[in-house]
């Protein structure tokens, strides 16, 4: 097993034309500590457990030691922020290093926050121990419920303070993904008119990763629409466990269709489609309900970048309207049937979805605690036990009649399929997780770290490692925000 020493390098991306990047050190942070590592992220770069304790660990991943055969480089990229034209933006706090062999394509490691290069503008390039202990544990919280995503190796902190809008202290995040290339990163070159590099990516990321859009008769509309195919399972999953990205700038997504750039993300907890996240979103932009519209948006952004690639104005559509839509409505149909209980489609599932998201509308449930209670309800109910059987799924309703209504529409179509309960009730155990990253299980989580305790993050992390799991000596995660962090706002600051 390698050791920190003995990574392999290949760094593919270092071996694009200098246009791409710039290359540069990391800029060393004073006495760096260990926050929390994962195990499960040092696995795919196949680093034994026992190198997180090293105190080497905490120089590497904070970029103050090098490790042989990296090649640090910040990328340049632009965007549209909020759906403006934002013009060049790049990597203006985060470093590749190169990438390591592992599990699947090879994985390139990252550190966010790890100092200014020449695209951080007028910011610091660092980042707060508060948004990268976010940022770690929602990467790996997503990849174990099976969402596409970035994942994170290690938090780092120091006491080097910085500034937002109190004075906290720097971290740096590793992150690891097989390529960090944004729809940005192909917006850069169409908006400066500059064909032959926007080729050179495009061809990089088809030779990498999408080798078999390469025999398709036109490969960058393949290339197009692969990313839309992905980007639409993606945000339906987003939408079926309640997730919300809250900065969905073209800038901020993955060209791989991966969950990219944790800023002020949340999950559901009491169910409001209107819900905004992201403190800072005034009007609303990236909203729960408005994150598949959005997707869709972001995509004719990368389309119109990609356009003299692919050649005509219908192809561009035609690789967009032919593959996020129907990825998107069949993967979120397929999800919430599961979520549901359903094991089968039948004509009338679209109606009987929207019915089950006109009821959490009007009754406000607690998202998470809602299907994972659901899960334990059985198929029959005999009506003079009723409100009983059904009291832990009444409880979380305002309108107790609406919710029977619904309760009975939900037992009509379980009927239609007549599966045994505990078979059903195993397989919504298994899709509808107990535990989620709530924003008030972060902050508590953060504020612990702030006072020098990084158990709780340590403790975090592992009750997410299962989140399907009942795990009795973590029940208090499963609970929705307590009053304390009923107040909780998370903006753009990080
Ligand atoms: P974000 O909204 O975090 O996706 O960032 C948008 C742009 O601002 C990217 O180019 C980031 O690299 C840059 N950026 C954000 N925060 C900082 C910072 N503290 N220092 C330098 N650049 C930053
Ligand atoms: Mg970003």
């Amino acid at each position: 097993m390698p050791t920190l020493e003995t990574l392999s390098f290949d760094n593919a991306f270092a071996r694009l034309p200098d246009a791409f990047f710039t290359r540069l050190p990391p800029q060393p942070l004073p006495d760096p500590y260990l926050v929390a590592a994962s195990p499960a992220a040092a696995a795919l770069i196949g680093l034994d457990a026992a190198e997180l304790a090293r105190p080497e660990f905490a120089q590497v991943f904070s970029g103050n030691r090098l490790l042989p055969g990296s090649e640090p480089l910040a990328a340049v990229y632009s965007g549209h922020q909020f759906g403006v034209w934002a013009g060049q933006l790049g990597d203006g706090r985060a470093h590749l290093l190169g990438e390591v062999a592992g599990t699947g394509t090879g994985w390139e490691i990252q550190l966010k926050g790890a100092g200014q290069t020449p695209y951080s503008r007028f910011a610091d390039g660092r980042a707060v121990l508060r948004s990268s202990i976010r940022e770690f544990l929602c990467s790996e919280a997503m990849a174990a419920l099976g969402i596409p995503t970035t994942r994170a190796l290690s938090v780092v902190g120091s006491h080097a303070p910085v500034r937002r809008e109190t004075m906290e202290t720097a971290a740096v995040v590793a992150r690891l993904a097989p390529s960090f290339i944004r729809f940005g990163s192909f917006e850069h070159w169409a908006a400066k008119g500059k064909t032959t590099e926007l080729r050179q990516l495009a061809d990089y990321v088809i030779e990498r990763f999408r080798p078999e859009c390469r025999d398709a008769a036109n490969p960058y509309g393949a290339l197009l629409a692969d990313v839309g195919r992905r980007t639409g399972e993606l945000i339906a999953r987003w939408q079926a466990v309640g997730f919300m990205h809250g900065v969905m700038n073209t800038d901020n997504m993955s060209i791989l269709g991966l969950t990219l750039d944790y800023g002020p993300f949340g999950f559901m907890d009491a169910f409001d489609p209107h819900h905004i996240c992201n403190h800072s979103d005034d009007r609303g932009r990236y909203s729960y309900k408005s994150q598949p519209q959005i997707g869709h948006w972001n995509l004719y952004a990368l389309g119109s970048a990609l356009a003299p690639l692919i050649g005509e104005p219908e192809d561009v559509q035609a690789a967009i309207e032919t593959s996020y839509a129907p990825a998107f409505e069949g993967h979120f149909m397929d999800l919430m049937r599961a979520k549901l209980g359903l094991a089968r489609a039948l004509p009338g599932d679209e109606d009987f979805i929207g019915d089950t998201f006109g009821m959490l509308q009007q009754q406000h449930p607690d998202y998470t605690q809602f299907f994972r209670r659901l899960g334990t309800l059985p198929a029959k109910v005999d009506e003079t036990t009723r409100t009983t059987t059904d009291a832990p799924l009444r409880d979380l309703a305002i309108d107790r009649d609406g919710l029977d209504a619904w309760l009975a529409l939900w037992r009509a179509r379980l009927a239609a399929e007549g599966r045994p309960d505990a078979e059903r009730q195993a397989a919504m155990m298994g899709v509808n997780p107990k535990y989620v990253l709530r924003n008030w299980i972060a902050e508590s989580a953060i504020r612990a770290a702030q006072g020098g305790n990084f158990s709780e993050v340590d403790k975090v992390l592992a009750c997410l490692a299962s989140p399907f799991d009942d795990q009795p000596h973590n029940e208090r995660y499963a609970a929705p925000p307590p009053d304390w962090a009923a107040g909780l706002a998370v903006s753009c600051s990080s």
